[in-house]
C-alpha cells in the first residue's frame, strides 16, 4: 500500500445536495483530476460511441446504465488518473466499489477517502425540481438560489436553459430511491472501513465547501493538501466571506 499520500477520493450524496459542484471545486483546490462518471457517460453519447449509445436507453429513461458498461466507460479514465482524482457518479454500489477496489489494488493503491454529501430530502426535491442547465456552455441555474439575468435563459450564451431528462419528477424520484437502495450501503461499505467523512451539504456553495476543507483539515492536516499533483493551497482568507459568529 501506498500510505503516503491520500489522493484518491470518492464523492457520495443524494441527487441535489450539490456533490457535483462541490466535486468540481474540490478537486481543483487539491490538484486532483475530477472524474464526473456522467460527464463521461454523456461524452460518449455526444460522440456516438458504441458505448455511448449503449448506453442512451438506459439515461434518456432516467435509468441507470448498467455496470458492465459503466466500467468500460470509467475504469480507464480511474485508472489513467491513478496518482490523483475524485470520483463523482462512480462507484454508485457496493459491486461497482469492489471492482474499483480491485483495480487499484493491482497498482498497490486504494481508495483513500469517500466524502458523504448530506441533506434533507425536502431540499433536496426543491433544489432539482428548480435546477436549469445551458446545453451550450453547461452552466447550472437555480430559479431561486441562482437565476440568470433573463428568465430561463444563459448569461454567457442567451440561449434557452434546459431541464435535464433526470431532473424531472419522475426521474428524481428513481434516484432518491437508488440513493436509498444503492448509494447508503456504498456509504456504510466505506465506513466500515473507516473510509467515510459525513458534511452536510445545506447553505450557500462557499460555506460547504469551507465545512468540506475544515474536515479535511482534521482528517490529514498536511498530506491531503500538500501531495496532490499541482495541488494549490486553499487560501481560506481570499476565497471565502467569514461566516457570522
Ligand atoms: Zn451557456
Amino acid at each position: 500500500m501506498n500510505e503516503s499520500s491520500h489522493n484518491r477520493f470518492v464523492i457520495l450524496g443524494p441527487p441535489g445536495a450539490g456533490k457535483g459542484t462541490q466535486g468540481k471545486i474540490l478537486a481543483e483546490t487539491l490538484g486532483l483530476r475530477h472524474i464526473a462518471s456522467g460527464d463521461l457517460v454523456r461524452q460518449h453519447q455526444a460522440n456516438e460511441t458504441t458505448l455511448g449509445i449503449a448506453s442512451q436507453t438506459y439515461y434518456s429513461m432516467g435509468l441507470l446504465v448498467p455496470d458492465v458498461i459503466t466500467f468500460q466507460i470509467v475504469l480507464p479514465e480511474v485508472l489513467k488518473a491513478a496518482d490523483g482524482f475524485l470520483l463523482d457518479g462512480f462507484p454508485r454500489n457496493i459491486h461497482q466499489a469492489e471492482r474499483l477496489d480491485q483495480e487499484l489494488k493491482l497498482k498497490n493503491l486504494q481508495v483513500d477517502l469517500t466524502l458523504l454529501i448530506t441533506a434533507p430530502e425536502e431540499e433536496i426535491m426543491h433544489r432539482l425540481a428548480n435546477r436549469r442547465v445551458c446545453p451550450t456552455c453547461k452552466r447550472v441555474y437555480h430559479k431561486q438560489s441562482a437565476a440568470p439575468v433573463v428568465d430561463n435563459v444563459c448569461d454567457n450564451c442567451q440561449v434557452p436553459l434546459l431541464q435535464r431528462k433526470d431532473d424531472t419528477l419522475d426521474a428524481i424520484k428513481i434516484r432518491m430511491e437508488e440513493y436509498h437502495a444503492q448509494t447508503l450501503p456504498l456509504a456504510q461499505y466505506y465506513r466500515s472501513q473507516n473510509k467515510l467523512m459525513e458534511v452536510s451539504g445545506l447553505g450557500e456553495v462557499q460555506d460547504v465547501l469551507h465545512r468540506i476543507l475544515g474536515c479535511l483539515q482534521e482528517y490529514q492536516p498536511s498530506e491531503t493538501f500538500a501531495n496532490g499533483p499541482g495541488a494549490q493551497q486553499p487560501n481560506l482568507s481570499l476565497s471565502f466571506k467569514k461566516r457570522p459568529v
